[in-house]
């Protein structure tokens, strides 16, 4: 059966990383027998330029009755100016709330091959596989009541609302226990219970959901502590399943551990399995168009994209294994290079992956 992908490359270095991550799709197409039909959409600064607004609903259309959307990365000073309400991130923030796109899965893999780029002494990241399942529609980034208010004495007071229903923290749970089960089987529930009710609800459901995966290893672990161990020993984590904001900050800091923002993933997910796939890295204005970013971030979203909403998993792993050989083979786009390495350009890196591929 066809599956129908939509590309949204977006703005600054988004054209260019989504030619790299079709040219490899397209080589797993023949190696795997697998059938695409590639549809190209505007989001972002590109579509406020094409149609007036970051996300056209023709375009949301498309992206709903398709089985995946790969995206690259949206925004630009050319944009930065522009009303808030039509700013090229309002089309992401859109796209994932009109999708439901509650799970977001950002991995933090650090290949070995590029121990030395990170900040931390390799031993303590070498071998670092984790993976951190966020809840991206709700928590405090979405919870009313909000705003500025002026209050009796004159001073103004800024308040949010930290708000979790218990279907919210049962859906997301269960996607991270889902996935524990295919990896090492151990979540991490991080929360703040020793001071925010909103997560004494949080703990109280994720350990009752944790009756039905007996075979899942379950831990708590307050916030600042979990932001503590993930630069003290990262290693000890599998799945670490969080809130929006704790999980904002946390996979941020999961992706420094690697080194480069130009390789890591990620993943969007809605209930029926559908997602969005995007790196994790914005869109790089200040290399736009040089033809020196890295395409690896994307082209390991396309992979995830196989795992998780295409059904194709073999297919996914080809293209993780023809990442990790073009590694091997010592190429290196600017971000990751150090010295003994050979110096790729996108495409180049973009050619060797699919090199690896047709080798497979
Ligand atoms: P950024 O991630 O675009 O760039 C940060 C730094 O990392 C830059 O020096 C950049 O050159 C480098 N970098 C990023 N991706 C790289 C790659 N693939 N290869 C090599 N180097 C890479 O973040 P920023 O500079 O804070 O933001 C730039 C624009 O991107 C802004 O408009 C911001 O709003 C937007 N943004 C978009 C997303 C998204 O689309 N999901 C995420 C973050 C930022």
């Amino acid at each position: 059966m066809t599956k129908k992908i939509v590309l949204l490359a977006g703005d600054g270095i988004g054209p260019e990383i989504m030619t790299e991550a079709v040219k490899v799709l397209k080589a797993v197409s023949e190696k795997h027998k697998i059938s695409f039909k590639f549809q190209e959409d505007f989001i972002g600064g590109c579509a406020i330029d094409e149609y007036g607004v970051p996300l056209a609903n023709s375009t949301l259309e498309k992206c709903k009755a398709a089985d995946a959307v790969l995206m690259g990365a949206v925004g630009g000073p050319k944009w930065d100016n522009l009303d808030s309400a039509i700013r090229p991130e309002k089309g992401l923030l859109k796209i994932r709330y009109e999708m439901g796109l509650y799970a977001n899965l950002r991995p933090a893999i650090l290949y070995p091959q590029l121990a030395e780029a990170s900040t931390l002494k390799s031993e303590i990241v070498a071998g670092l596989d984790i993976l951190i399942v966020r809840e991206l529609t709700g928590g405090i980034y979405f919870g009313e009541p909000r705003g500025i208010r002026l209050l009796d004495n004159g001073e103004r007071q800024g308040y949010n609302t930290y708000v979790y229903s218990e279907s919210e923290i049962e859906r997301i749970g269960r996607t991270a226990f889902e996935m524990a089960r295919k990896r090492s089987g151990k979540v991490c529930s991080v929360d703040k219970a020793n001071v925010l009710e909103a997560t004494v609800l949080w703990r109280e459901i994720i350990q009752s959901l944790a009756k039905e995966y007996p075979d899942v290893e379950l831990s708590h672990m307050y916030v600042d502590n979990a932001a503590m161990q993930l630069v003290r020993a990262p290693k000890q984590f599998d799945v670490i399943v969080t809130g929006n904001m704790f999980g904002d900050i946390l996979s941020d800091t999961a992706a420094m551990l690697t080194g480069s923002i130009g390789m890591l993933p990620s993943a969007s997910l809605n209930a029926e399995g559908k997602g969005l796939y995007e790196p994790v890295h914005g869109s790089a204005p200040d290399i736009a168009g040089q033809n020196i970013a890295n395409p690896l971030a994307t082209i390991l979203s396309a992979a995830m994209m196989l795992k998780y909403s295409l059904d194709e998993p073999e297919a996914a792993a080809t293209i993780e294994n023809a990442v990790g050989a073009v590694l091997d083979q010592g190429l290196r786009s600017a971000d990751i290079y150090s010295e003994g390495a050979t110096k790729a350009t996108t495409s180049e890196m973009g050619d060797a992956v699919v090199a690896a591929v047709n080798n497979a």
